[in-house]
């Protein structure tokens, strides 16, 4: 069985579900996952934004809007009179539920119910479409068996035994439709695997059920060597490995959420990006091992700030990284990149949100030197131990560009650079010209 994730943009249109109601339809058995139409989330977010700032004449009237939207999407969406009725009754049923917010206290808890309107929306209008076209199909609602822990990480035990028990319900057709992203909590409540989260979602269910092939399916032909936002001609990469996937996903590539490569490397399973606009391209293929290429793509991450902390102390010391680490600890902020010599060490992060606590707490250790607005750029290839050569050649491509830190030896996999904000377009654009395209 494969498990086939569409994004917000794949069902965003009327038009658009139609195209994926008629690429899932080839009478294989599968499960599709799917994110709610591009736009809902973020229209959902602004809704609990307002009531949160108890705006609730503004938050009506965004409700209102983006119901009246869904009214025209339903009247596109289905052919016959009874379905359009059908659809419109839903939509009324979930606006209702999102208007009975507004009257009352607005926590976190409340917004995540808020959020989980979108995927109840995408699923239930694909359900009755698939429905009307008389092909049979299953909703399951991931809130009944997608769950995460107290520590906000997935509970793979309750996910595959509910999972299991879902489709192996009497009269459960071979094509099950289900929700990306929305999950239940240790507690019972409406949570979320947080922004972009559905790819998460169809990989630990590709994981729980041990699928064939995880596919996610977007806008675009796969991974791509470099951001097709930035540089021009960049080219879609055909094979990738976990490792190499989760580098470039976790520095900036867009097109995968990070967090999905780990539950398809566990347990193995292949994953697929394909492309909604060209089904029949190939897209990327990622497996435990792809075929050896010098290097293989460039990706980056803004918003990074970097934080030196220079002291006469580290000098011949030991224990001093540790105390520097426990900070972080301390305040849940992961460190992205390291860099240190014997007075000094640098690092990364991209989370500032207790950044004024974490120089304080840093203060006692020595002199503090923090770099705003900096920008990662990584360079995905084969950097395996003994090869000579391929770190000069990745340094002299960046010649004209002020690096701040390097980080090599890391992974066989990567190297790092930190730059200025401003300097990465330039960064890498010079990768593509000098390395890549001359690698071709
Ligand atoms: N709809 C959610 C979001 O926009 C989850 C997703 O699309 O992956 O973040």
């Amino acid at each position: 069985m494969k498990v086939l994730k569409f994004g917000g943009t794949s069902v965003g249109s009327a038009e658009r579900i139609h195209s994926v109601a008629h690429l899932i339809s080839d009478g294989l058995p599968k499960i599709v996952v799917l994110s709610a139409m591009s736009g809902t989330t973020n229209t959902l977010v602004e809704i609990s934004d307002c009531l949160y700032r108890n705006k609730k004449q503004e938050a009506l009237n965004v409700i209102q809007n983006l119901e009246v939207n869904y009214y025209i999407v339903v009247t596109e969406l289905f052919k016959t009179e009874a379905y359009i009725h059908k659809g419109k009754e839903f939509i009324q049923t979930i606006f209702t539920y999102l208007r009975s917010f507004v009257n009352k206290d607005f926590y976190p808890l409340q917004e995540k119910a808020v959020l989980a309107q979108g995927e109840i929306i995408s699923t239930t209008l694909m359900h009755y479409y698939l429905e009307e076209c008389g092909i049979a199909n299953t909703l399951i609602s991931a809130l009944e068996y997608m769950r995460i822990d107290k520590d906000c990480e997935p509970d793979y035990f309750y996910i595959q035994q509910n999972l299991r028990r879902e489709l192996a319900k009497p009269g459960t057709h071979e094509l099950i439709i289900t929700q990306g992203f929305i999950c239940r909590n240790a507690y019972g409540e409406i949570d979320n695997l947080k922004r972009g989260g559905s790819d998460y979602s169809a990989a630990l269910i590709g994981a729980s059920i041990k699928a064939e092939e995880i596919q996610i399916w977007t806008d675009i032909d796969g991974f791509h060597n470099n951001d097709p936002r930035i540089v021009e001609n960049t080219k879609a990469i055909r094979h990738l490995s976990f490792e190499e996937a989760a580098e470039l996903a976790y520095f900036g590539a867009k097109i995968l959420h990070p967090s999905s490569i780990q539950p398809a490397k566990k347990e193995n399973i292949p994953v697929r990006l394909k492309n909604t606009l060209c089904p029949q391209d190939e897209g990327t293929l990622i497996t435990q091992n792809s075929p050896a290429k010098n290097i293989k793509a460039v990706a980056a991450k803004s918003g990074i700030t970097a934080i030196k902390i220079k002291s006469s102390n580290m000098l011949l010391a030991y224990g001093f990284l540790r105390k520097v680490f426990e900070v972080f600890e301390a305040w849940k902020t992961p460190i992205d990149m390291i860099a240190t010599s014997e007075v000094a060490v640098s690092l990364t992060i991209d989370c500032t949100d207790h950044l004024e606590n974490i120089l304080h707490d840093l203060e006692k250790y020595g002199t503090i030197e923090v770099d705003r607005n900096m920008a990662i750029v990584c360079i995905v290839g084969d950097f395996a131990a003994g090869k000579t050569g391929l770190g000069a050649q990745v340094l002299n491509a960046l010649a004209n560009v002020p690096l701040r830190m390097i980080s090599y030896g890391g992974s066989e996999h990567n190297i790092s650079v930190l730059v200025q904000e401003e300097d990465k377009k330039k960064a890498m654009t010079d990768l593509s010209h000098k390395l890549l395209d001359a690698q071709e």
